[in-house]
């Protein structure tokens, strides 16, 4: 069904492998659209919605895991949509700018931004939908406002996109943001120099390559809890066990890491895993971080 919108709106789409379009690096294939600018977005969001297609957005897939075989759900890739404009020590960025390349222009003018998620390869769409955050710093810290799509106009009542601003501080608690389509989001950073922004996010990376995996991976698979979710799994003598092609990491429990050849069904067995032996041994109900397409 989708197929009949992306031709009439003449976007570009094509079938691409988990393999290269998730940081986890297995599972199936989806049909990817690439709206090329805002416009065509706009336009295949107003498009799509209330057509019955099943659709997704995929930003850099660093938190998303696709079924093995075809998924029926089309994944709209924000991959061109990656204009960055700076206005002093304010920045609005599309929602599929990398959070990195931020960075590094705001280096350049002697700004701040997002060093607690350096080495982390997160969109702006993709980090602000989970409010993706690391040691005791997140998203909100940053965002000023954002402008999401949405589908029912105020005024009269028919079903189209409109671009609203939210001002956003208020909309995230822990990992969870904004669930509306994001087109943009503009930032307001602090003053820091290059040379203590580049100290700084060397002292992050340092941190997670000494107690983070370096296999693919889509980050952390449940979000905490009272107790690290990690540590749970660890304590049920889950570290390194595998299945398939997938391992619960020796090196940090709350990471499933691709071995070599994984498929999601191995991903998903270890991850129901997890689930069980944390829910009999400890009474916790473990919550999934991750968006799994089908
Ligand atoms: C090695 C590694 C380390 C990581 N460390 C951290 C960490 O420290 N902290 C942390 O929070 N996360 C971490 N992650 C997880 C992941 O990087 C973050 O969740 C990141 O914000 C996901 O961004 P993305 O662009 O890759 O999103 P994707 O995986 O592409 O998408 C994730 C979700 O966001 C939605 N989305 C994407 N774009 C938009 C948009 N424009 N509008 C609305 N929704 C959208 C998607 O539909 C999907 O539901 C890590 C991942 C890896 C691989």
């Amino acid at each position: 069904m989708y197929r009949d919108i992306l031709e009439s709106c003449g976007i570009k789409y094509s079938r691409q492998s988990a393999a290269d379009i998730t940081t986890f690096k297995g599972g199936g294939h989806a049909i990817v659209a690439l709206p090329k600018d805002e416009a065509e977005f706009v336009e295949l969001m107003e498009r799509l919605e209330g057509s019955g297609a099943q659709y997704r957005l995929l930003g850099g897939g660093s938190n998303t895991i696709i079924t093995d075989g075809e998924a029926r759900t089309l994944l709209i890739s924000t991959r061109e949509l990656s204009k960055i404009e700076f206005d002093g020590d304010s920045v609005r960025a599309l929602a599929g700018a990398r959070l990195a390349d931020i960075r590094r222009e705001a280096h350049m003018r002697g700004l701040g931004a997002f060093e607690f998620l350096s080495g982390v390869p997160a969109t702006v769409g993709g980090a602000l939908y989970s409010n993706a955050g690391a040691f005791g710093e997140d998203m909100s810290k940053y965002v000023e406002q954002v402008q999401i799509l949405q589908y029912r106009c105020d005024f009269c009542g028919a079903a189209h996109v409109q671009k609203t601003a939210m001002s956003a501080r208020n909309a995230f608690e822990y990992r969870r943001g904004i669930s509306e389509p994001i087109l943009s989001a503009t930032f307001r950073l602090s003053e820091m120099s290059m040379v203590e922004s580049e100290a700084q996010a060397r002292r992050y990376m340092a941190y997670r390559r000494e107690r983070q995996p370096r296999q693919p991976s889509c980050g952390s698979v449940f979000v905490n809890g009272k107790t690290p979710s990690g540590k749970l799994i660890e304590q049920c003598g889950l570290k390194g066990v595998r299945l398939g092609g997938a391992q619960i990491s020796e090196v940090h429990a709350n990471f499933i890491v691709n071995a070599g050849g994984a498929t999601s069904a191995d991903f998903l067995g270890l991850v129901e895993l997890c689930e069980r032996e944390v829910l009999d041994r400890f009474g916790v109900t473990l919550a999934r971080e991750f968006v799994l397409i089908h």
